[in-house]
Protein backbone atom coordinates (compact mmCIF):
# COMPACT_ATOMS: atom_id res chain seq x y z
CA UNK A 1 0.00 0.00 0.00
CA UNK A 2 1.18 3.34 -0.90
CA UNK A 3 0.30 6.65 1.55
CA UNK A 4 -0.09 10.25 0.03
CA UNK A 5 3.66 12.04 0.85
CA UNK A 6 1.04 14.96 3.13
CA UNK A 7 -0.86 11.43 4.65
CA UNK A 8 2.11 10.40 5.96
CA UNK A 9 3.07 13.70 7.47
CA UNK A 10 -0.34 13.61 9.44
CA UNK A 11 0.08 10.04 10.12
CA UNK A 12 3.76 10.85 12.28
CA UNK A 13 2.57 13.84 13.56
CA UNK A 14 -0.93 11.88 15.06
CA UNK A 15 1.56 9.03 16.03
CA UNK A 16 4.65 10.03 17.04
CA UNK A 17 7.91 7.68 17.60
CA UNK A 18 8.20 7.28 21.04
CA UNK A 19 11.36 8.49 22.92
CA UNK A 20 13.67 6.63 24.91
CA UNK A 21 12.34 3.56 26.87
CA UNK A 22 12.87 4.18 30.91
CA UNK A 23 15.10 2.35 32.32
CA UNK A 24 14.08 -0.44 34.35
CA UNK A 25 14.50 -0.29 37.97
CA UNK A 26 14.08 -3.05 40.48
CA UNK A 27 11.62 -1.68 42.67
CA UNK A 28 12.55 -0.84 45.95
CA UNK A 29 11.25 -3.65 48.02
CA UNK A 30 13.09 -6.37 45.92
CA UNK A 31 16.66 -4.41 46.15
CA UNK A 32 15.80 -4.29 50.15
CA UNK A 33 15.05 -7.92 50.31
CA UNK A 34 17.17 -9.17 48.44
CA UNK A 35 19.90 -7.87 50.42
CA UNK A 36 17.91 -8.60 53.84
CA UNK A 37 17.57 -12.12 52.71
CA UNK A 38 21.39 -12.10 51.25
CA UNK A 39 22.29 -11.13 54.78
CA UNK A 40 19.74 -13.44 57.10
CA UNK A 41 21.14 -16.65 54.60
CA UNK A 42 24.84 -16.01 54.78
CA UNK A 43 24.34 -16.95 50.94
CA UNK A 44 22.96 -20.37 51.89
CA UNK A 45 20.62 -22.49 50.87
CA UNK A 46 17.88 -21.58 53.81
CA UNK A 47 16.00 -24.92 53.53
CA UNK A 48 19.13 -26.97 52.97
CA UNK A 49 22.23 -25.22 54.19
CA UNK A 50 23.72 -25.95 50.83
CA UNK A 51 24.92 -23.12 48.35
CA UNK A 52 22.08 -20.34 47.84
CA UNK A 53 21.64 -19.35 44.32
CA UNK A 54 18.19 -18.40 43.87
CA UNK A 55 15.23 -16.44 45.84
CA UNK A 56 11.77 -18.25 46.58
CA UNK A 57 8.85 -16.28 47.50
CA UNK A 58 6.82 -18.45 50.03
CA UNK A 59 3.66 -17.01 48.43
CA UNK A 60 4.02 -17.22 44.95
CA UNK A 61 4.07 -13.42 43.16
CA UNK A 62 1.25 -14.77 40.64
CA UNK A 63 -0.77 -14.79 44.17
CA UNK A 64 0.19 -11.56 45.37
CA UNK A 65 3.37 -12.41 47.00
CA UNK A 66 5.58 -9.41 47.40
CA UNK A 67 9.26 -8.83 47.71
CA UNK A 68 9.39 -9.12 51.29
CA UNK A 69 12.01 -10.61 53.89
CA UNK A 70 8.92 -12.62 55.49
CA UNK A 71 8.00 -13.70 51.32
CA UNK A 72 11.04 -14.66 50.77
CA UNK A 73 14.09 -17.24 51.07
CA UNK A 74 17.33 -18.30 49.94
CA UNK A 75 17.53 -21.28 48.28
CA UNK A 76 19.74 -23.65 46.07
CA UNK A 77 18.64 -24.57 42.15
CA UNK A 78 16.37 -22.73 40.62
CA UNK A 79 12.32 -23.21 39.26
CA UNK A 80 13.57 -26.70 38.41
CA UNK A 81 16.40 -27.91 40.26
CA UNK A 82 17.64 -27.85 43.63
CA UNK A 83 15.01 -26.69 46.67
CA UNK A 84 13.58 -24.16 44.79
CA UNK A 85 12.99 -26.97 42.45
CA UNK A 86 11.25 -29.63 44.92
CA UNK A 87 9.27 -26.93 46.60
CA UNK A 88 7.66 -26.34 43.04
CA UNK A 89 7.26 -29.97 42.48
CA UNK A 90 6.18 -30.91 45.58
CA UNK A 91 3.96 -27.99 47.00
CA UNK A 92 1.99 -30.32 49.90
CA UNK A 93 4.94 -31.34 51.56
CA UNK A 94 6.66 -27.70 50.87
CA UNK A 95 3.64 -26.22 52.62
CA UNK A 96 4.10 -28.70 55.51
CA UNK A 97 7.50 -27.62 56.14
CA UNK A 98 6.46 -23.21 55.66
CA UNK A 99 8.51 -23.37 52.28
CA UNK A 100 5.10 -22.92 50.68
CA UNK A 101 1.94 -20.70 51.45
CA UNK A 102 -1.37 -20.65 50.17
CA UNK A 103 -2.96 -17.70 48.92
CA UNK A 104 -5.25 -17.11 52.32
CA UNK A 105 -1.67 -16.96 54.39
CA UNK A 106 0.08 -14.25 55.23
CA UNK A 107 3.91 -14.54 55.39
CA UNK A 108 5.39 -14.32 58.64
CA UNK A 109 3.20 -16.58 59.71
CA UNK A 110 4.07 -20.30 59.63
CA UNK A 111 7.29 -21.29 60.67
CA UNK A 112 9.60 -22.48 57.82
CA UNK A 113 11.75 -25.91 58.83
CA UNK A 114 15.44 -24.96 57.91
CA UNK A 115 18.77 -26.24 58.42
CA UNK A 116 20.50 -22.86 58.44
CA UNK A 117 17.99 -21.00 60.94
CA UNK A 118 16.17 -24.18 62.69
CA UNK A 119 12.25 -24.08 62.89
CA UNK A 120 11.45 -20.36 62.95
CA UNK A 121 9.47 -17.48 61.80
CA UNK A 122 10.99 -14.75 59.45
CA UNK A 123 10.47 -11.01 60.53
CA UNK A 124 10.94 -8.48 58.40
CA UNK A 125 13.74 -7.13 59.43
CA UNK A 126 15.52 -9.99 59.04
CA UNK A 127 15.80 -11.20 62.35
CA UNK A 128 14.11 -15.37 63.11
CA UNK A 129 12.16 -16.39 65.81
CA UNK A 130 12.87 -20.12 67.14
CA UNK A 131 9.56 -21.95 67.53
CA UNK A 132 9.99 -23.64 71.14
CA UNK A 133 8.96 -27.49 71.12
CA UNK A 134 9.26 -28.37 67.62
CA UNK A 135 12.20 -30.37 65.58
CA UNK A 136 13.67 -28.93 62.49
ZN1 LIG B 1 18.77 -26.40 49.22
Amino acid sequence: MTVHPSARNLIRQAWPKPGPRPARTRNAGESRTRKIVDLRSGGLCERCGGSGHSVHHLLNRSQGGRWEPTNCARLCGSGLTGCHGWITTHPDEAWAEGWHLKPWERPGDRPIHSRVHGVVLLADDGTVTPIEGVAP
